[in-house]
């Protein structure tokens, strides 16, 4: 029996993969940004470090030289050079602690726990300004230069390159995802989707031919092999499924005649008996037998005995219409026909039929004490529409009309209503 029709439902395993790639890719970029930003931390400092002593042993001499002569104006013009938006406050001081020039920012500084981890201990610069005496003398000490980077500005920089990484890395994690999203559904949920597509289109009582589907690129990968295995797995069903329905076949036919056998015969007999009771439909049995197959067989040997039985089962078995009646060996030379949906006249027509076939068939009978060739004798026995006689007693009926016909001389349909 086939099974109700399994609707597919939309999956989502494509969308389950785009979070999951979404969030690795995150993860992945937040750990490669983060790496990047440390790294850019420590050389930012660096950097600054670097250029802000280079710059301060690149004014040195002439601030020392504006020290020495206590020359303000220069001092000014050193310390406005060396003041930029990278410098909080620039002081030029003489041998005595006085301001020559100072600069310093009207800005604010907002110091925040990331500015002071990050540049606290870079901001501040003092050098003292070493005068050139003469070849034979040392250095003097003439004042000192004091510069102060902006902890702000410098924040800022930083911040913005941070923006900049964590944006890229987004942006980076956003595209990958959709690459992997799209390679995943086009190479694995696609060929899924049309494995599940072809075993919901599969009749389950030809497994064997279910809409094998073919993936290109995937012959040799899981994906193929799923598909061979499926495929092995449904053709063994669908030889299974022969197996019985041949062994049932088997089962229920007769081994010598080749028509339905007796268990046939009760199966497919209470089932139309009911079936007529419901439908208030007719019901006939015709009973079947061969005239005197002892003496047949005792005189033409048991073998010939056989043939005759196989060719009077074929000859009774085209009489029939097999669709709708059914021919049962009922066992040794008896034979019975269920006929639904036919009333008695009708029953006795094809009795009559069949009785003229076997005739037909000049098998010569010496010693039958009716005919020179094979006769039948039946018994034929009706439930009209919308009587009630329970089944036992019309096949009962049809085995005392059959008496009565061997009775009454053989070769010939009896019934309780003489046949015209
Ligand atoms: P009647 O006309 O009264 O039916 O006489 P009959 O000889 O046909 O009936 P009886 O019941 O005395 O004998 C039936 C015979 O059918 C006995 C047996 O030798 C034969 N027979 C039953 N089954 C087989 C079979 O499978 N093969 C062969 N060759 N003979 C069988
Ligand atoms: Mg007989
Ligand atoms: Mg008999």
């Amino acid at each position: 029996m086939i099974g109700p029709r399994i609707v597919p439902r939309k999956g989502n395993l494509t969308f389950k993969q785009a979070i999951l790639t979404l969030i690795i890719a995150l993860l992945i970029s937040t750990l490669a940004g983060s790496v990047e930003l440390i790294s850019h931390a420590a050389n930012m400092r660096q950097e600054v470090q670097l250029r802000t002593t280079q710059q301060l042993a690149i004014v040195n001499g002439a601030a020392a030289e504006a020290a020495f002569q206590l020359n303000p104006d220069l001092a000014h013009q050193i310390a406005s050079g060396l003041f930029n938006d990278e410098v909080a406050k620039v002081v030029i001081r003489d041998d005595f602690g006085r301001s020559l020039a100072e600069f310093t920012t009207d800005q604010e500084t907002n110091s925040t726990w990331l500015s002071q981890r990050l540049f606290s201990n870079v901001l501040h610069h003092q050098t003292d300004l070493e005068y050139y005496m003469g070849s034979d003398l040392p250095d003097a000490v003439v004042g000192d230069i004091e510069l102060t980077l902006a902890e702000g500005y410098l924040t800022q920089q930083f911040l913005e390159r941070i923006y900049s990484v964590v944006g890229i890395s987004i942006l980076e994690a956003f595209i990958l995802s959709v690459v992997v999203v799209t390679f995943f559904h086009r190479f694995i949920t696609r060929p899924l989707l049309k494995v599940h597509a072809a075993i919901i289109d599969t009749d389950p009582t030809q497994p064997g031919k279910w809409p094998k589907p073919h993936l290109r690129g995937h012959q040799n990968d899981e994906l193929g092999h799923l598909v061979d295995s499926l495929d092995h797995l449904l053709n063994a069903f669908q030889q299974g499924l022969e197996q019985r329905d041949q062994l049932h076949h088997l089962s229920n036919m007769d081994g010598l005649t080749g028509v339905a056998n007796r268990r046939q015969f009760d199966e497919f007999y209470k089932q139309r008996w009911h079936i007529a009771q419901q439908t208030r439909q007719p019901l006939s049995v015709i009973f079947i037998d061969i005239d005197n197959f002892k003496e047949f067989n005792d005189h033409y040997g048991h073998a010939m005995g056989d043939e005759t039985l196989r060719a009077v089962a074929k000859i009774l078995n085209q009489c029939i219409e097999p669709s709708r009646d059914l021919l049962a060996r009922y066992g040794g030379e008896e034979f019975v026909c269920v006929l639904p949906g036919r009333d008695l006249d009708e029953a006795i027509n094809i009795a009559n039929c069949l009785r003229e076939a076997v005739l037909s068939l000049a098998i010569p009978h010496a010693y039958s004490s009716t005919h020179s060739d094979l006769t039948v004798s039946m018994g034929v026995a009706s439930m009209a529409a919308d009587q009630l006689i329970s089944a036992d007693t019309l096949i009962k009926r049809a085995d005392q009309h059959l008496y009565q016909a061997k009775h009454l001389g053989r070769n010939q349909v009896a019934t309780h209503k003489r046949p015209a």
